[in-house]
């Protein structure tokens, strides 16, 4: 199928071209029309699956095809909600990029800046707002932002907004919404909290699920290294100096545990930056910034953080602690493998930490290979690993040279969008 076929307005179709986008992805195809025909939607989807593509294009075709009347004030008709800044930064370039050549407008609302920006923005009229929802209540509040309008309401990543608390606010935001409205949920995973409020809210939706439930993205190489707690800095620098260079997401559990990290690696002259939740929105973005520009190869998260960070060609995930949670693994190794790349994914697992492991490999239903090398950093209880011959040879960071693996691809090392 090719975007033509979507029915798309032709100033969304030049934006498409200008992305660089040749086919619709899977969610894409399944989610347009529908939109486009007004429907609600159910969307189960994995992380880099084209999914703010699959909502923003149809709603921007909707607001095209139905203008407002010329010289009539402008009045925000579609919401989206989103957990984090940095998904609700990304969303808002997206609808940028795909509405260059259009004339409707967007901005986008979120806490941690100065709010005298954002209601110049609405006082001037947008006809799209993305927003957090603490920064959109506060702004509703002041009676800046008026949503008797809305047509369309988005809400993005819904599970996230459960484990990060922000439910009673969504719910709030959405009682002052019109019920005559078209409502998007999106959520990777559709834990029974979700489900409840997908119930609530949505009228007869379009279920799209693209992958099945918890499934991990296929493309995604994924090994284990059975390590001890304190031999994890060692085999961080090990895996570091003997894999290919590329672009390379570290999670950690906590934000003190972050920043550890980067000292520990800054301290080894390897580059990286921490990005968690006691860091300034500003530092934030500086800090994606230069990630995504490829000027830093290494970041390091926390999983707060790293919601919403849209880089394609990520090439490692490092679980450097474990999710305690299924979903959560999947969501951090999602963020490698996007858009049809591969990846690789491996997740540094302690002793203590091995029952996250066993819950993640019930929910992938498949046993997760046990890294083969760094034998002398391994957790001596790992039998399986000593029978192994070392795979990789060791070099020092500053030697770190390519192509000891074949996979990331190397022309997807410094892509990024
Ligand atoms: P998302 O799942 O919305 O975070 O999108 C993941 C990445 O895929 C983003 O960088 C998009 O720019 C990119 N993308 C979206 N749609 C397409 C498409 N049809 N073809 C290629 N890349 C796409």
């Amino acid at each position: 199928m090719e975007f033509v076929d979507l029915g798309l307005a032709e100033p969304l179709l030049r934006a498409i071209d200008g992305a660089g986008y040749a086919t619709p992805t899977p969610i894409q195809e399944r989610a347009i029309p529908s939109i486009i025909a007004g429907r609600d939607v159910l969307g189960c989807a994995q992380t880099g699956t084209g999914k703010t593509a699959a909502f923003a294009l149809p709603i921007l075709h909707r607001l095209l095809a139905d203008p407002l009347p010329r010289k009539a004030r402008r009045w925000i008709r579609v919401l989206i909600l989103s957990p984090t800044r940095e998904l609700a930064a990304q969303i808002g370039d997206n609808f940028q990029q795909y509405a260059r050549r259009t004339k409707l407008r967007e901005t986008v609302i979120f806490g941690g800046v100065g709010q005298s920006a954002q209601t110049r923005a609405l006082e001037a009229g947008v006809d799209v707002v993305i927003a957090t929802p603490g920064r959109l209540l506060d702004l509703m509040n002041q009676g800046y932002v008026d949503l008797r309008s809305v047509e369309t309401f988005v809400l993005d990543e819904a599970d996230q907004m459960l484990d990060m608390g922000f439910l009673p606010d969504v719910k709030r935001i959405i009682a002052k919404l019109p019920k005559d409205r078209q409502t998007l949920f999106f959520s990777a995973t559709m834990p029974p909290g979700i489900r409840q409020l997908a119930d609530q809210i949505l009228t007869d939706p379009v279920s799209v699920q693209i992958a099945p439930q918890g499934v991990t993205a296929d493309r995604v190489d994924q090994e284990v290294y059975l390590v001890e707690q304190t031999r994890k800095p060692a085999l961080l620098a090990h895996f570091l100096a003997t894999r290919p260079p590329g672009s390379t997401l570290v999670f950690s559990r906590t934000k003190h545990g972050a920043d550890a990290v980067v000292r520990r690696l800054n301290k080894a002259g390897i580059p990286a930056l921490a990005i968690h939740g006691n860091k300034s929105q500003n530092n934030r973005q500086r800090s994606l910034n230069q990630f995504k520009s490829g000027e830093v190869e290494i970041l390091v998260a926390t999983d707060i953080a790293a919601r919403g960070i849209d880089v394609s060609g990520i090439n490692y995930v490092i679980n450097y602690d474990m999710p305690n949670l299924p979903e959560t693994y999947v969501h951090r190794i999602g963020r490698t493998g996007r858009a049809g790349e591969a990846g690789i994914a491996v997740s540094f697992c302690n002793s203590e930490e091995r029952i996250h492991l066993r819950a993640i490999e019930k929910q992938l239903k498949k046993k997760l290979p046990v890294a083969a090398d760094a034998l002398d950093l391994a957790d001596p209880a790992a039998a399986p690993l000593k029978t192994e011959p070392a795979a990789a040879p060791r070099r020092g960071p500053s030697t770190r040279s390519r192509g000891a693996r074949s996979t990331p691809k190397p022309s997807s090392r410094r892509r990024r969008s």
